[in-house]
């Protein structure tokens, strides 16, 4: 099957394209613009991510998106992740706020959770989910990856951020590593 993919960003097209490799898959045509993310839920704006791409190309499309929820923070920055410190906040900026948010704080519990969705042009959809539980370190750690990496502690790990690991140790474990598999298993049966 071909599927559109919504994301831009590379890094995270080639994770999704070394998953849902039973699919030709294609990227976002550059005309097409990005969306944006005005949705309450992970599932709202992941569908309207899908919706945009499936309404310019009449092909099946793909979206993800993701939140950071922090359970002293009761979720947030959840659905709001990619704006925490401010409408134009930077990885960076985003990293200070949350270090600083949990300074002294010793419930050091979150999740990351992507939702996955494929939208088909007949209003068909099939939704995913993936989740990984961990705790936000004191201070960021690392280089490797993206957004809240150096932060972020995954259970099941060895004690390293997601950004002190390679990117294939990082996915194996990851929210969207889960959330695409379990997408590639429910497209193979639908
Ligand atoms: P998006 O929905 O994938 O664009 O993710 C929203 C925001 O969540 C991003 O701007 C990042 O701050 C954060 N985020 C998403 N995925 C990851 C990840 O794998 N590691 C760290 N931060 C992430």
């Amino acid at each position: 099957m071909r599927l559109v993919l919504a994301t831009a960003n590379p890094d995270k097209a080639a994770e999704i394209m070394a998953i849902l490799t039973a699919h030709e898959l294609v990227l976002r045509p550059s005309d097409v613009p990005d969306v944006e993310e005005a949705g309450t839920t992970l599932e709202e704006n992941a569908r309207l991510k899908a919706a945009a791409l499936v309404e310019a190309t009449g092909e099946p499309a793909v979206a993800d998106d993701t939140g950071l929820e922090v359970a002293a923070l009761g979720g947030a920055p959840g659905v709001r992740s990619a704006r925490f410190a401010g409408e134009h906040a930077s990885y960076g900026d985003n990293v200070a706020k949350l270090v600083s948010s949990l300074a002294g704080t010793a419930d050091r519990r979150a999740r990351f959770r992507t939702v996955a969705l494929a939208l088909f042009p007949d209003g068909r959809e099939v939704l995913a989910e993936g989740v990984v539980d961990g705790v936000i370190a004191e201070q960021p750690r690392g280089s490797g990856g993206f957004g809240y990496d150096p932060l972020f502690i995954p259970d099941g790990g060895d004690g390293r951020t997601f950004a002190e690991m390679t990117a294939g140790e990082k996915h194996a474990l990851s929210h969207r590593g889960r959330a695409f598999r379990a997408l590639a298993d429910r497209l193979s049966v639908n």
